[in-house]
């Protein structure tokens, strides 16, 4: 057997999968899709003593549009979620970020959650939930909490879900009328993790002057990153070319750590944070006009 030797627990409802985190506290741990955690378990990177499989748990799997934001259960499936019209309608940057998720038969199995329970710092939908400003809420055995994106990614492969906790919930904000978003990344074959990706959602008032953005940047430090400095440069300004190349050169000076791995040397990752985040505002910007 290539993991080490764990006990195994398949709930049948959210109470009885809390209880379980509960009782085994830091010794347990929740699978979901396995993507990623059963090949950490293969490799003895991870070696839980206890899995509570949450795969029976239909009551985590769901997408609820509300007014002002989309809810999605944790365990729903990425396939579901890239094929959702819901999404697709309500809020169209996740949409347009699925695909670049490993390969079809992988999102078939891993979930939304896990993704962002996992936080690689390669990986699409941190990103992503970090420029959408989305909410998480963290359930225990003893109560319920909703942790920002902003203070969600707290270090490699670090979130702020403790060990008792389960990350059931994600709210994605919808995306106005007034509001545009575009995902970009550079993958050495497309499925691969990549070397360095941006998301970006802003927002125009009716004299076209920027009154939001949040660009969440991937591959490029220890978490996802958020790029304040880019969007200090946009806040207030007509996003012109020249606005643009300024809020792409503060992202890839100010706002990110890259480290060089055999992958890619951090000077070429700022380089492709410098032309992906040009890439992504351009094309935000105007599809925020293009609805005029
Ligand atoms: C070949 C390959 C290529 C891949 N390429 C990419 C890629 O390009 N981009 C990308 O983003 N991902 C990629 N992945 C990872 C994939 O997206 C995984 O599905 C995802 O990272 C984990 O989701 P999962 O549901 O499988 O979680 P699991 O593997 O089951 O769990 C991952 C971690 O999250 C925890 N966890 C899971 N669900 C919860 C929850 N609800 N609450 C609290 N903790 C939870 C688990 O305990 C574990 O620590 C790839 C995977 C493979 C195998």
């Amino acid at each position: 057997m290539k993991p080490a030797a764990f006990d195994y627990y398949r709930p049948q409802s959210l109470d009885e999968a809390l209880s379980l985190l509960a009782q085994y506290a830091g010794d347990a741990k929740p699978l979901a899709g396995g993507q990623s955690l059963i090949p950490a378990m293969n490799f003895r990177l991870a070696t839980p003593a206890v899995l509570v499989d949450l795969n029976a748990l239909s009551e985590l799997s769901y997408i609820n549009d509300g007014p002002d934001a989309v809810r999605v259960g944790g365990m729903t499936r990425q396939r579901t979620v890239e094929r959702s019209a819901t999404i697709a309608a309500r809020t169209p940057l996740v949409t347009e970020t699925m695909p670049f998720i490993a390969h079809p038969a992988i999102r078939n199995r891993g979930t939304i959650g896990g993704s962002l329970a996992h936080a690689d710092p390669a990986a699409e939908l941190p990103a992503v939930m970090l420029a959408l400003n989305a909410g998480f809420t963290l359930r225990s055995s003893t109560g319920t909490r909703t942790v920002s994106s902003d203070d969600f990614f707290v270090g490699l492969f670090t979130t702020a879900v403790q060990p008792v906790e389960l990350l059931t919930e994600i709210l994605i904000p919808t995306t106005s009328a007034r509001s545009g978003y575009a995902f970009q990344e550079i993958s050495r074959r497309h499925g691969d993790f990549a070397l360095v990706g941006v998301a970006a959602s802003v927002t125009l008032d009716e004299q076209g002057l920027c009154t939001a953005a949040r660009i969440g940047l991937l591959s490029v430090g220890d978490r996802p990153m958020l790029a304040r400095h880019a969007s200090a440069v946009l806040i207030g300004q007509t996003p012109s070319a020249d606005t643009i190349e300024a809020a792409a050169t503060a992202a890839a000076t100010d706002d990110i750590d890259p480290s060089s791995d055999i992958h890619a040397s951090a000077k070429y990752r700022r380089q492709l944070a410098k032309v992906l985040t040009k890439r992504t505002l351009t094309v935000a910007f105007d599809r925020v006009r293009s609805r005029g």
